[in-house]
């Protein structure tokens, strides 16, 4: 592989800082081996290249006019390419755009740049703590807003303009799953009336103008709730505790998520436990490293990451408890530090 093109999305804002929409026409950032880069840019798009900088970071910015073939421009900008690879996340039409003009195929990145973003600098881990701090503000608030008798839309809306008032530049999810919905991990906002006595899992993230994303879930319920769910959740409280005791540099991804998943299946909930422990954080909400089964990977000082546990029960209720934790030199620091007990409203 002697270049990577890179097109928007998180990957080319890691990379150069530049945000631009994943849109039909095509921006596309070259970098071959040698370190010499071109970034393409349609030419309605170039003030807000230049205002980007881009230029000042060595990288030749070329620009095409609407009737002009980009592929063809880029290409001949950075002479043939040998294995291309090409982001992840890119486009199916854009590299088979870049196949085409460059009569080659092109590679998956893979985890090149992942095993680059996974790991954080202390800026970013401050980044992802502000994020943290902010959507923790929106929890502390949520006695506002949840109440029976709302519909979980009402509630979501409220939610989604407090995700701003907090400081975030986009609302990225809103979960907010009264009873038997909570039983669907990632349910989407309903008109279900919210009743008393139902738990209701508020799951929430956004982006922050830094880039980087919160992502935090929290269990309520008005008035009083089953007594066998007050059992199941001391147990997922555990789990979610020994996940955060475990981890640490050196430990396994893996071993993260059978530290959580143990104690759930000790008690009888390991089939109701139907998801990874976590995810990676960063740019994007949803990154490497993954706390998951077979992820053999050992956390190092930098890596971020969710720890989620929860229990599902089809047709009853469901449960979980997440944070955002950065991992230290000798454990983890918590992004998220509100109340993990049940909150009754
Ligand atoms: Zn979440
Ligand atoms: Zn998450």
């Amino acid at each position: 592989h002697d270049i990577i093109f890179v097109t928007p999305g998180a990957d080319l804002r890691y990379l150069t800082g530049y945000d631009a929409l994943p849109l039909e026409r095509l921006t596309c950032l070259a970098v071959r081996r040698t370190g010499e880069a071109w970034m393409i840019v349609p030419t309605l798009e170039k003030p807000s290249a230049l205002a980007h900088k881009v230029p000042d970071m060595g990288i030749e910015l070329l620009d095409w006019q609407e009737t002009q073939n980009p592929y063809s421009l880029l290409l001949s900008a950075v002479g043939q390419p040998q294995r291309p690879l090409v982001n992840n996340l890119m486009w199916v039409e854009k590299a088979f755009g870049i196949q085409g003009a460059s009569g080659t195929n092109v590679e998956l990145a893979g985890k090149l740049l992942s095993d680059i973003r996974e790991v954080k600098t202390p800026d970013e881990v401050t980044f992802l703590h502000e994020a943290g701090a902010a959507i923790d503000q929106v929890h502390m608030n949520m006695h506002k807003w949840l109440r029976p008798g709302r519909t979980e839309r009402e509630v979501g809306k409220d939610i989604a303009e407090a995700i701003l008032a907090a400081g975030h530049v986009t609302v990225d999810f809103v979960i907010v799953a009264s009873g038997p919905n909570g039983a669907s991990p990632h349910h989407e906002l309903s008109d279900r009336v919210i009743q008393t006595g139902e738990p209701v899992v508020v799951d929430i993230g956004g982006t922050m103008a830094s880039g980087y994303c919160s992502d935090c879930t929290r269990m309520y319920v008005c008035g009083e709730p089953p007594a066998e769910y007050l059992d199941h959740y001391a147990v997922l409280m555990a789990a979610q505790e020994a996940a955060r005791l475990h981890a640490r540099p050196g430990v396994s991804c893996e071993s993260v998520d059978a530290a959580a998943r143990s104690v759930l299946e000790s008690a009888g909930l390991g089939e109701q436990f139907i998801h990874r422990t976590g995810h990676g954080i960063g740019m994007e909400t949803h990154e490497e490293p993954y706390i998951v089964v077979g992820n053999k990977s050992l956390l190092v000082p930098g890596h971020a990451f969710s720890i989620e546990p929860g229990f599902y029960f089809a047709g009853k209720y469901g449960a979980r408890i997440e944070d955002i934790v950065t991992c230290t030199e000798d454990g983890i620091k918590s992004a998220n530090n509100t109340t993990r007990e049940l909150v009754v409203l």
